[in-house]
């Protein structure tokens, strides 16, 4: 059963948004712990087969945000996803978030940050060598330069400060919101500054000049890309530079911004036949109720895929993820422990 073999596949995430990766078990549990909200859960769950717009899931996210305004909740909730991906084969993670304050509760952008590291701290001690976990700061798009300054410079800060744990800037938010040029300096000043970059971008059509100027800083990983293949000079820059695109197969059709996995409607074919790195991740879990287990059966399923060459694209994983050679060393030889293990599941 491919199944069961996707999901004994060791497996590197490194496109996971905090928020949306919430398991419904997890929500249940926060709104259990919050006495002031009346949240249902049904709301932050995408019913199988159904679309929503990319709206919609915005919209969700925001309801999970009011249930992890408090440190306590944020250290929870991060410690529940690491073990949701760690249940799921993940051997290594990239999470990302924004930070954010609440004046209510006290929380402030720093303590948020804190919260998250604590979390990945404590939960990597429990599972000793299962999981390494890294962290990407997200700048949201809709909230302006000057968050998105506070978020680099605490990324900077921590980049230093955290053991090697804050690896990275994430730019993500509704695509619609504001012109992505706005944020090159700041960007450009978090690439100067060590860190690497994992761009969201054109997720919607009608981009191409932020898409251009954003890809000349350049970034080391883009976040969907779905329409950077329609823009020529786009998919030449990318090309040329190899840069990995992140694949999310579930958000991307659920989310509405693609019809289908058919290799008409998803870009991940295209990328895959002309031999461009990519790499499958969920997006957010939780919000559209997927595993990266269940990614790597639907990429089998559409694209027809052995065992062999998911066990390759999911060792490849570890050639972009953000962290040093030296963890990029000790996964490679996990990947081949396991291979060596699981010979008879390839026959
Ligand atoms: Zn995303």
């Amino acid at each position: 059963m491919m199944e069961q073999f996707t999901e004994a596949l060791p497996k590197v995430e490194l496109h996971a948004h905090l928020n949306g990766s919430l398991s419904e078990e997890t929500i249940q549990r926060l709104i259990s712990l919050d006495t002031k909200n009346t949240f249902t859960s049904a709301e932050t769950v995408i019913a199988k087969g159904s679309k929503r717009t990319l709206k919609d899931c915005f919209d969700m996210f925001q309801i999970i945000q009011r249930l992890t305004a408090d440190a306590e909740s944020i250290k929870y909730a991060t410690k529940a996803v690491i073990n949701d991906f760690v249940a799921d084969h993940v051997c290594y993670l990239e999470l990302r978030s924004t930070p954010r304050g609440n004046s209510a509760t006290g929380l402030t952008k720093r303590s948020y940050v804190e919260a998250v590291l604590e979390g990945i701290e404590e939960c990597t001690k429990e599972h000793s060598d299962a999981i390494e976990v890294r962290f990407l700061l997200s700048i949201d798009r809709r909230l302006g330069i000057e968050e998105a300054e506070d978020t680099v410079n605490l990324a900077i800060e921590y980049k230093k400060s955290s053991k090697g744990r804050v690896v990275g800037v994430d730019f993500s938010g509704d695509p619609n919101a504001r012109d992505g040029r706005e944020y090159l300096e700041i960007l450009k000043k978090a690439k100067q500054s060590g860190l690497r970059l994992a761009l969201h971008m054109a997720e919607i059509r009608g981009l191409q000049r932020e898409n251009i100027d954003l890809l000349s800083i350049p970034p080391d990983r883009i976040g969907h890309g779905t329409f950077l293949h329609e823009e020529l000079p786009c998919e030449d820059i990318v090309r040329k530079r190899q840069i990995p695109l992140e694949i999310c197969l579930t958000s991307n059709v659920k989310g509405g911004t693609v019809e289908s996995f058919a290799e008409e409607h998803h870009h991940m074919h295209r990328w895959k036949n002309i031999g461009q790195p990519f790499v499958l991740c969920t997006d957010d879990k939780g919000v559209f109720s997927t595993t990266l287990s269940n990614e790597y059966r639907i990429a089998a399923a559409e694209s027809g895929m052995t065992r062999q060459e998911l066990f390759d694209l999911s060792k490849r994983c570890i050639d972009f993820i953000f962290a040093s050679d030296d963890v990029k060393t000790r996964l490679r030889w996990k990947w081949d422990t396991w291979k060596e293990q699981h010979s008879s599941l390839f026959l």
